[in-house]
């Protein structure tokens, strides 16, 4: 058995403080301060998780409805197997905006299903069947390997599951692979605006959970998660509805030595799974998600949505700032 690292930060600081006389705080305060142990998660192996980015995209662009994108699913589900997690394959036909059936996965991996305290993770493992941002018209139409968006947020969240297995932190851990995320309205689509085309796996799931009644503390989304020098702002609908949560894992990463990821700034607001994660199942949930604020060509970043999201683009040293972060901040949880 191996004993968990405990840090006992907040005393030293306590000492510290202790002999300021500017120190304004009360003795309660004091003493909470002392109870509050900082646990330290065990190493995320950023190698690994770019293993397991890698995988995904041999399997070439995981559209629904094709070959790779079934077989990626099998690999998925058997990964999560592997690292002992309880397995929920939940298949369902969603109608796309073009009214194609898309026969869709969401998987989830449970770490101690029994638990009541949970805390929820999750990414979407789909890819783009178009495209439609590429510099290059002729592209439009061409599937995406979608190795940052998509299958980063994966590859970091099977290395947590891996490091679940080793060593359990306090709660039950859920990580739910979302199907189906990206197949929105196309920006060639000459019919009108239609809502709510993106996301189906996670409007499945938020409507009919893979366990009846099922909550969480709340959720951490990851999207686009690997990408070289990647900064994650504050995105605006997690900073509305799950603003607590989000501070407390931006404040992580900052102590971590992980700030020029993790910037303290309001960054745009995104369509993404975590919307409906918290609409429908009203768990208050988080989106870590690339944000570019300068770039001309998309705020996601210049590759987001072409044939260039390859796995050139992913730096380990993101990944690894991304799924240290998440870790702490679960293994925290009481
Ligand atoms: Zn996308």
């Amino acid at each position: 058995m191996k004993i968990r690292n405990v840090l006992v930060l907040p005393v030293l600081l306590f000492i510290l403080t202790g002999v300021s006389c500017g120190n304004s705080k009360n003795k309660d305060d004091r003493t909470a301060d002392v109870d509050k142990e900082v646990i330290k998660a065990p190493e995320f192996d950023a190698d690994s998780a770019y293993c397991y980015v890698q995988a995904q995209a041999d399997f070439g662009p995981r559209v629904p409805n094709t070959q790779a994108h079934r077989e990626c699913g099998e690999y998925l589900a058997r990964q999560l197997e592997r690292f002992g997690a309880k397995v929920y394959n939940q298949y369902a036909d969603l109608t796309a905006y073009d009214g194609t059936i898309l026969k869709s996965r969401n998987i989830v991996g449970a770490y101690k299903p029994e638990s009541k305290k949970r805390v929820l993770l999750c990414a979407h493992w789909d890819s783009r069947p178009y495209a439609d941002n590429d510099p290059d018209p002729k592209n439009h139409h061409t599937p995406i390997l979608g190795v940052n968006d998509g299958a980063s947020g994966v590859g970091v969240l099977l290395e947590i599951a891996r490091q679940l297995q080793k060593e359990a932190p306090a709660l039950g851990i859920d990580i739910v692979f979302f199907d189906s995320e990206d197949y929105g309205l196309p920006e060639f689509y000459e019919g009108g605006y239609k809502q709510d085309t993106w996301c189906l796996g996670s409007q499945y799931w938020a409507r009919t959970p893979h366990v009846p009644n099922y909550n969480a503390r709340y959720g951490i989304l990851l999207d686009m998660v690997g990408g070289r020098d990647a900064t994650f702002y504050y995105e605006g609908y997690s900073a509305r509805t799950a603003r607590s949560e989000m501070k407390k894992i931006w404040k992580k990463a900052h102590e971590l030595g992980y700030g020029r990821y993790f910037v303290k700034e309001d960054g745009g607001e995104t369509v993404d799974d975590h919307l409906y994660v918290n609409k429908l199942a009203r768990i208050p949930c988080v989106d870590i998600i690339n944000y570019d604020a300068h770039n001309p060509r998309s705020s996601f970043g210049s590759f987001w949505h072409t044939v260039d999201d390859t796995i050139e683009h992913i730096d380990r040293n993101t990944l690894k700032a991304v799924g240290q972060t998440v870790m702490e901040v679960i293994y925290n949880e009481k």
